[in-house]
C-alpha cells in the first residue's frame, strides 16, 4: 500500500491504549496503523516521541464582535482566526471551537453569515463554531435556531451573568426545550447575576475597585448556586449540559451530585483556574487587571477540589476560554487606565498553552495518565461536539490530526515566544515541560520546529454531527 506519509518511530497515545505504532496516512486521513510500515512518499521520524491526536479546544473567542450599540471605546480581542488559530497550532491543538454571538435585537442567522465572514480562508486549523443565543425571539427560537442545528451547529452557548449576554431561567427553558426537540447540546457560563451585581455595588461604594476586588465580587458560593440552578432546569427541560469553566470544587460537587442522579451533565475546567489563585489580581498597579476573567481565580483549595475532579473523572474536558485583550491599547483597559473592575474585559490568552500546562501539571506530576490527558485535551471534546471519531482520536478513518509531542522538552513561557497577538501571557515565567515539536493537520505539517508551515486558509469549518450526549435513544428524560 502507497501512503503519502508515514509517521514511524513513535508511541501512539488515545484516550484508550498507549501503543508503539507507525501511521500510514493518504489523502488527509489516517488509512492504517501497524507494527512496520514502509512505503510512503514523506517518512517522518517520530523519534520516540509520543504520537497524540492533535488537541481539540472546544472554549475559545476569536474575532467576536462587540454589540452594535457598544460604545467606540470598547474593548476588542486581540486575536482573529490567523492568529489565534496558529498559536493554537503550535500548541499542539488542531481543532478549535469559537463562540458566534448574537447580539440583543439580531438575528443569529445574520451572526453566523457574518462570522463565516470573519473566519473564511483566515484558520491554519479546522474550526467550528458554538452559538452563543442572547435574544430568544419567537423567530430565533421557531426558526433561525431548529435550522441553524441542522446545518450542522449542534452546541448552544447561554449567559446567566453579563448584561448584553444573560437570559433568564424562562429563557434559558425556553431555549432548552427546542434544543432538546432538536437533539442539540447546551453550554451554560454559571454565576448568579443579581447576587454579584448586588456584591460589585457595595463594593464599589466602599470605594473597592482595584482588580484584586473582582475575586471578592463573584465568591464560590454564587457560582455553586447558578451551577445547581442550571443543573435543575436542564434535568426539568431534559438536555444535555456542559458546565463551563467550572473555577473550584464547590461548584463541581453541584455536577458530581446531579450526575449521581442520572442528569446527564459534563464539567470543564481551563488552565488558569489549575494553576493561578486570586493573588495574581493583586499585581502592582492595575496589572491585576491581565487576570481578570469570569469566574475568578480562586484559591489553593479550589485547586485542590479541582484536581481531584481531574483525577477521578468528574471533569470531563479541560478548555482554554482563550478570550484575548491586550493590555495596551483598546482592551483591558479600555474604559480608563485607572478603570474600576466591573468596567475591566474579562478573561485572558490560553490556546497556546492549554496543552502544554496540563502535560507538565498533570501527566509530569504524576495525577493523571497519558490516555486521561488526551481524553481531557481531544477526544472528549469532539465526542461532545459531535466531531468524533474525525477529530480527537488516532484511528483508521479519522483526519491526520497529529501532534508529536516531546515529553521531555522544557520550556519557560514567555509572551514573546507565543504566537497570540495579546501582549501578555498569565503564565510569564512559569517552566513547563512537554511541547509538541511537529503539528499535522489533516496529513499536512501545519508547525515544525517553531515554524508555521501553512498559509491562513488551510483550516476548513466542520459540521457538528449530534453530541454523544444523546447516545442512542430517548435515555435523557425530561420532566414535561
Ligand atoms: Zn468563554
Amino acid at each position: 500500500m502507497r501512503f503519502d506519509t508515514i509517521i514511524h518511530g513513535g508511541t501512539i497515545v488515545t484516550a484508550a491504549d498507549v501503543v508503539r505504532a507507525d501511521v500510514g496516512i493518504r489523502n488527509g486521513r489516517i488509512v492504517t496503523i501497524a507494527d512496520r510500515l514502509t512505503g510512503g512518499d514523506v517518512a517522518i521520524d517520530a523519534g520516540g516521541r509520543f504520537v497524540l491526536p492533535g488537541g481539540v479546544d472546544a472554549h475559545c473567542h476569536l474575532d467576536q464582535p462587540e454589540p452594535p450599540d457598544a460604545p467606540a471605546d470598547a474593548p476588542v480581542m486581540a486575536d482573529d482566526f490567523r492568529s489565534g488559530s496558529a498559536s493554537a497550532a503550535f500548541g499542539g491543538t488542531t481543532t478549535l471551537m469559537s463562540f458566534c454571538v448574537q447580539h440583543k435585537g439580531g438575528s443569529l442567522t445574520a451572526a453566523v453569515d457574518d462570522y463565516h465572514r470573519r473566519a473564511d480562508d483566515q484558520s491554519v486549523i479546522d474550526y467550528g463554531f458554538h452559538l452563543i443565543l442572547t435574544d430568544p425571539t419567537p423567530q430565533v427560537l421557531g426558526q433561525e435556531l431548529p435550522a441553524l442545528i441542522r446545518r450542522g451547529h449542534t452546541s448552544l452557548k447561554l449567559y446567566m451573568t453579563y448584561e448584553s449576554l444573560r437570559l433568564t431561567d424562562t429563557q434559558l427553558l425556553d431555549v432548552f426545550e427546542v434544543a432538546r426537540a432538536e437533539k442539540a447540546i447546551v453550554l451554560v457560563h454559571a454565576e448568579n447575576h443579581e447576587l454579584l451585581v448586588w456584591i460589585t455595588e457595595r463594593l464599589e461604594a466602599q470605594g473597592r475597585t482595584a482588580p484584586y476586588a473582582h475575586a471578592l465580587s463573584r465568591p464560590s458560593p454564587l457560582e455553586s448556586e447558578a451551577t445547581h440552578r442550571a443543573v435543575t432546569l436542564v434535568e426539568i427541560a431534559g438536555v444535555p449540559m456542559v458546565v463551563v469553566h467550572i473555577s473550584g470544587g464547590e461548584p463541581l460537587e453541584e455536577v458530581r451530585r446531579a450526575r449521581a442522579r442520572g442528569v446527564t451533565v459534563f464539567a470543564e475546567t481551563c488552565p488558569h483556574y489549575l494553576t493561578l489563585t486570586a493573588e495574581a489580581l493583586s499585581a502592582p498597579g492595575m496589572l491585576g487587571a491581565k487576570c481578570i476573567c469570569s469566574p475568578p481565580l480562586r484559591d489553593d483549595n479550589a485547586q485542590a477540589g479541582l484536581w481531584r475532579g481531574i483525577e477521578d473523572g468528574t471533569v470531563d474536558v479541560f478548555n482554554s476560554d482563550h478570550a484575548p485583550y491586550r493590555f495596551d491599547g483598546q482592551g483591558k483597559l479600555s474604559a480608563g487606565a485607572n478603570a474600576p473592575f466591573s468596567k475591566i474585559a474579562n478573561g485572558m490568552p490560553g490556546l497556546e498553552t492549554r496543552m502544554p500546562i496540563l502535560f507538565s501539571e498533570g501527566v509530569v506530576k504524576g495525577r493523571i495518565d497519558l490516555s486521561r490527558f488526551v481524553a481531557l485535551t481531544a477526544s472528549n471534546n469532539a465526542k461532545l461536539y459531535g466531531l468524533h471519531p474525525r477529530k480527537g482520536t488516532i484511528a483508521v478513518g479519522a483526519d491526520a490530526d497529529l501532534a508529536l509531542w516531546d515529553p521531555e522538552k522544557r520550556v519557560v513561557i514567555r509572551n514573546q515566544s507565543l504566537h497570540s497577538n495579546c501582549d501578555y501571557t498569565p503564565y510569564e515565567g512559569m517552566e513547563v515541560q512537554g511541547w509538541p515539536q511537529t503539528v499535522m493537520s489533516r496529513g499536512v505539517v501545519v508547525v515544525q520546529d517553531g515554524e508555521l508551515k501553512v498559509a491562513p486558509g488551510h483550516g476548513r469549518f466542520l459540521e457538528q454531527g449530534p453530541s454523544s450526549a444523546w447516545g442512542s435513544g430517548d435515555r435523557i428524560k425530561s420532566w414535561v
